[in-house]
């Protein structure tokens, strides 16, 4: 029989996606812009788990759409985005999250267009619902349709009730609004294929959210500073005695662990020379047997790359001796004391105008790289040399975005899923700078 133009045959959806996606790209009507020629048999395909009880294979890296690379007025550089899109795509990685506010709400946007491109069965699609936007339950449907719109589909395989983490925000939203019934009958309808939650709330609560329905999955955030510095070892273990998927968003932070201070990263390099920090991080989640997939929101092709690479069917759990470095060299971060911050943006806009991850950047920045100034304990010279780059790198923020435009109002910190003292931390920034001058 002659071959549908764009279709996958067996020989190439095998040579696409590994033996583990069989089952999803067979069931795709074409491919459109990526040929299985195009990469290369040496090239890493990323690896698989599957996803209990049902015949989902769910790529251990996932494409997480919320920090896409940008232009000059903040849109997404979109050409640049396609590319890490698709290089993502033909190494495997077919499972990309979403939500209405990425991006200002341009990123459920974006993915319909990249997505569209490539058969409908051959990608895992997940977005969010923002409870705190939900006033009606006319108001929740209207979400739903317009994110249906948006990304162009008419189903969404996974779907989370966005960012649990407060009890009474929950109830309201999707028990006294009814919310929740509502997506479930969108699941019996077909519209949603696998119904969770995302998470940033205390234990207890988790608990709770774990008897309010049968969920499909849980995302939460787990890295190996999270896990015993929040407690994400609590959440794992629920999720595990569950049997419940567990997808992990913020593996590193959101590049916080990316880029550690010199001495913790000397002792990781001695380990692997060729290795990223970053790929330390993905190591250290994969190796936890319950997860399904980990989330990156990959912001460069290179990010995509080497998290491919690390991701890939070779792939091997860590190892005793990597996992007394990886404590070793955590210790040796925490002692630094960066702000915790991933910079989700969550807290934005600030009424006052400050920017807020771009202050907590610029402090973290000069926490890894040994620059922040204390006069009482660096001679003169070294005291000066990092007063010029703390504040250099502290001016090039705009006047009315610097953490001393902070009025302490405290709004910012409801939204904060890190449970961050923002206020503080502005204040610190503020009299560190102060005391410079
Ligand atoms: S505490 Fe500061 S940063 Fe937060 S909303 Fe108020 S002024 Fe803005
Ligand atoms: S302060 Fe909190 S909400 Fe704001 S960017 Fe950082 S982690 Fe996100």
């Amino acid at each position: 029989m002659e071959k549908k133009k764009n279709q996958l045959s067996r020989r190439e959806a095998l040579k696409l996606f590994g033996t583990g996606i069989i089952g999803v790209a067979m069931a795709t009507t074409g491919i459109s812009s990526i040929s299985a020629r195009e990469v290369e048999p040496k090239e890493p395909m990323v690896a698989r788990r599957k996803q209990k009880g049902t015949s989902n294979m769910a790529p251990l890296l996932g494409f997480g759409m919320m920090r896409f690379p940008t232009l000059s007025d903040k849109s997404i550089d979109e050409e640049l985005s396609l590319k890490m899109i698709d290089y993502a795509y033909k190494h495997g990685v077919n499972y990309f999250d979403t939500a209405f506010n990425y991006h200002g709400g341009t990123s459920e946007i974006f993915a319909g267009k990249a997505l569209k491109r490539y058969p409908r069965a051959s990608f895992y699609l997940a977005t969010k619902m923002p409870g705190w936007m939900v006033t009606s339950l006319d108001k929740a449907k209207e979400i739903f349709a317009t994110q249906l719109e948006r990304c162009q589909v008419d189903y969404f395989d996974y779907y989370l009730l966005h960012s649990i983490s407060r009890e009474a925000d929950y109830v309201r939203v999707y028990e006294e609004i009814g919310t929740l019934d509502y997506l479930i009958e969108e699941k019996k309808a077909g519209r949603i294929r696998n119904l969770g939650f995302s998470f940033h709330g205390s234990n207890e609560l988790f608990d709770k959210m774990l008897e309010k329905y049968d969920w499909d999955f849980v995302q939460i955030q787990l890295n190996y500073h999270d896990w015993d510095q929040i407690d994400a070892k609590y959440l794992y273990k629920r999720l595990e005695e569950k049997d419940i998927p567990c997808i992990v968003m913020e593996p590193i932070r959101g590049g916080m662990l990316a880029k550690l201070n010199p001495d913790a990263e000397a002792v990781l390099k001695g380990v692997h020379p060729d290795k990223s920090i970053a790929s330390w991080a993905l190591r250290y989640v994969a190796s936890l047997p319950g997860v399904l997939t980990i989330l990156s929101g990959m912001s460069a092709m290179e990010h995509v790359v080497d998290n491919v690479h690390t991701l890939s069917t070779e792939f091997q759990p860590l190892n005793d001796e990597e996992r007394v470095a990886l404590d070793k060299a955590l210790n040796i971060f925490l002692k630094t004391r960066p702000i915790r911050c991933t910079a989700c943006k969550y807290c934005m806009p600030c009424k006052f105008g400050v920017d807020i991850p771009a202050n907590f950047m610029h402090y973290n920045k000069c926490v890894n790289e040994s620059n922040i100034p204390e006069r009482d304990s660096q001679s003169p010279e070294e005291f000066e040399r990092r007063k010029k780059i703390f504040l250099e790198g502290y001016y090039s923020i705009p006047e009315e975005a610097r953490a001393d435009k902070c009025r302490l109002c405290g709004r910012c910190e409801r939204s904060c899923p890190q449970r961050l003292k923002i206020a503080d931390e502005m204040e610190r920034i503020t009299k560190l700078v102060q005391s410079l001058q």
